[in-house]
């Protein structure tokens, strides 16, 4: 009974042993990086490749302005060789969160050195950021800072990226930089094919109406005028008087189409657009990747997502 009892044991071990053997060995990538929200993460992983893994804080179709860390994400950031974030105001909760846990992970602030457009100021005075000047000085400039939208500006961020990831792991500088040279003629290529792109339409019809300010840099950078019903960020409430601002203007300049956003509650965009004899344009994806199923996983999804629903919501329909 024992004897057959310690083959079964040893057939088991062998078994185990054979399967073992027959398995490529598992390295985990050495560099672990945490990334404030799923866009960042995603230019963090095209220039990682398979050195790193990458983890969003704020995921898929999830709203980063003001997110409240979980216990769990100070875990994951405590454990992470780089922390990414995109600076301007926009995750200064991750830029606290790595600051106290008092760990050797390095803070990589993505837009370090781009040009910034600052935040509207029909928005500023009453948004929800927490910037270091609330109290007294209401005229002071703050940042927009969705610069990701312009795709100039995002080869920044990968130029940044690359550069910290070269210091935190030495031995794959080469490869990053190698990723990041690749990954910067596909920008190019994109930049250039917005460009084209929305060349087709108008200069009337070059208005781009959404529920809160994310495509400034969008609108700079590609000629769209740019409207938004609420601030930079979606803590602020869009007042009565500028909703029924935006609505007049809407129907003074007959603009065609609105659209919605994938992090924010569509209701007073599609109020907007009824009251404003405009349609819904479409879904643009602000500051958040899509899920799996949706057309926007990368950030070059996300960018020609955006265009075509632009390109389709502004352009005429005869029928
Ligand atoms: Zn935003």
């Amino acid at each position: 009974m024992l004897a057959s009892l310690r083959r079964l044991l040893l057939g088991l071990a062998l078994i185990g042993a054979g399967l073992a053997l027959g398995t490529p060995p598992v390295h985990a990538a050495p560099v672990t990086a945490v990334a404030s929200f799923s866009i960042l993460a995603d230019l963090v992983r095209e220039v990682g490749g398979d050195r790193i893994t990458v983890h969003a804080l704020v995921g898929p179709d999830e709203d980063a302005h003001g997110y409240q860390p979980r216990p769990s994400d100070a875990r994951t950031v405590r454990e992470a060789r780089l922390v990414v974030v995109n600076g301007l105001g926009f995750d200064t909760w991750l830029s606290r969160l790595a600051g106290s846990e008092g760990h050797a992970s390095t803070l990589v602030v993505a837009s370090e050195g781009i040009e910034t457009i600052d935040e509207n100021p029909d928005h500023a005075h009453h948004h929800g950021h927490d910037h270091d000047h609330e109290q007294g000085d209401a005229t002071a400039r703050t940042p927009d800072p969705h610069a990701w939208q312009d795709v100039s500006r995002a080869r920044i961020y990968v130029r940044n990226i690359a550069a910290a990831l070269a210091q935190a792991d030495p031995e794959g500088a080469s490869e990053y930089a190698a990723n990041a040279e690749r990954y910067d003629r596909t920008l190019q290529q994109l930049d250039d094919e917005i460009r084209s792109t929305l060349a087709r339409l108008t200069p009337e019809r070059r208005k781009l109406v959404t529920s809160h300010d994310a495509f400034a840099y969008f609108g700079a950078a590609y000629g769209m005028r740019v409207v938004a019903a609420a601030g930079v960020s979606m803590e602020s409430e869009p007042s009565a008087a500028g909703i029924a601002r935006l609505i007049r203007q809407l129907r003074k300049e007959k603009v065609p189409a609105v659209f919605v956003e994938n992090i924010s509650d569509p209701r007073l965009i599609e109020r907007i657009a009824r009251e404003g004899g405009a349609r819904i344009g479409g879904r643009l994806h602000s500051d958040a990747l899509s899920g799996e199923a949706g057309p926007a996983t990368t950030y070059i999804d996300l960018m020609r997502a955006n265009l075509r629903t632009i390109i389709e919501g502004l352009t005429p329909h005869d029928d």
